[in-house]
């Protein structure tokens, strides 16, 4: 199927960094007007400093299967950081080109098959938010509310190098640990210091301890400060630490091993805290995914490439919520988070087939 990149482009024009409001939000008006004028209704949800999330809904036929697309407005580029919209025969290149403009506009040039094939949409519904590049803080309670309407659910993140989908992903969390000793002249009074620094060096030992690879848990203690001069027992430091896990129980392993080593005694006189919290929960591989991927497979007539991932995205969200997820029906592309960001031409005529294929399966108007 024939791919519009003049409306992609148009996109991709708009400097949409998460923390530019306006520009998010111009963005969200090009996709409202083009989700509009399929017939989905827009529900607005304002926000002051970040761009406005925006939900999209067709009827809801009962007792079908409802599926949500999911996308994110924003892109990780400050206005003047990597602008506008490039072409060669091969690629596409510019903010957004795989992460995720390009993946939204398969979303809606697949919808707008589907309708002109059925006349109307039902029981396809999409959400864009607008923070997802710092976290999706602000827009994790709605995405989890949102999600008990649904039993199925694409996310439009890039597809992998050979067109995988993606049916897992880590979960992460960032913690602060911080020691507080005494400080004392390393001169005259060497002894009566408590030396936070050492604490840190033996807890960051045992952070590194709690890694283990072939459980796929990752324990980083990637950035620590402490002291205040070569001269003085150092009084405070503190480690951060960020932590990826695939299962649950790895999760909850660690966690409670983190708050064993705040409570331990490493240097005595020396005491830590914990604070930080974990922002991602996992998306782990399912049977209910392994069925509708085979499902998708007859449909589609080949056999779609899976893989897991590393990094996380709004699919962890709606597979924390127990609804059945594939992630990664973007483009392939690569660069992205760097001014290299580019996408595959053909890649987007592949997805676009698939998709709309796979929409064409859920659109339940003929029984609206
Ligand atoms: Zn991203």
């Amino acid at each position: 199927m024939a791919f519009d990149f003049r409306s992609l482009q148009a996109a991709m024009e708009i400097n949409s960094y998460t923390l530019n409001k306006s520009g998010v939000d111009a963005y969200g008006q090009l996709m409202q007007e083009s989700l509009e004028r399929l017939g989905l209704h827009c529900e607005r949800f304002p926000r002051e400093a970040l761009g406005d999330h925006l939900y999209f809904t067709s009827p809801v036929v009962q007792g079908q299967p409802r599926l949500l697309l999911l996308g994110h407005l924003d892109t990780v580029f400050p206005p003047g950081t990597f602008e506008g919209f490039s072409e060669d025969d091969t690629w596409i290149y510019g903010p957004g080109a795989c992460d995720m403009k390009g993946g939204n506009a398969i979303a809606v040039q697949a919808l707008a098959a589907v309708q002109a094939q059925a006349g109307g949409l039902a029981n396809i519904d999409v959400l864009l938010v607008s923070d997802e590049e710092k976290g999706s803080d602000d827009s994790r309670p709605l995405t989890r509310q949102l999600a008990t309407a649904y039993s199925y659910c694409m996310d439009f993140e890039a597809a992998g190098l050979n067109h995988e989908v993606v049916i897992g992903r880590k979960g992460i969390g960032t913690f602060t640990i911080d020691c507080t000793g005494k400080a004392a002249h390393a001169g005259n009074h060497y002894a009566d210091g408590h030396n936070a620094n050492l604490a840190a060096a033996r807890i960051v030992e045992a952070l590194i301890g709690l890694t283990d690879l072939k459980q796929g848990t990752t324990v980083n203690p990637g950035k620590m400060k402490g002291g205040i001069g070569a001269n003085t027992i150092s009084p405070s430091a503190s480690i951060q630490l960020e932590l990826r896990f695939t299962q649950i129980e790895e999760r909850d392993r660690v966690l409670a091993a983190l708050d064993d080593i705040v409570a331990h005694t490493w240097v005595p006189g020396v005491t830590q805290t914990l604070s930080g919290n974990l922002q991602r929960e996992v998306m782990a591989p399912t049977e209910a995914q392994q069925a509708w991927l085979k499902t998708l497979n007859q449909l589609l007539g080949i056999t779609l490439p899976t893989e897991s991932r590393g990094g996380v995205s709004d699919a962890n969200e709606m597979a924390h919520m127990g609804v059945t997820t594939l992630d990664g029906w973007g483009p392939f592309g690569d660069g992205d988070h760097s001014v290299n960001e580019r996408a595959l031409k053909s890649s987007f005529e592949r997805r676009l087939e698939e998709v709309t294929k796979v929409l064409a399966s859920f659109n339940a108007y003929a029984l609206v």
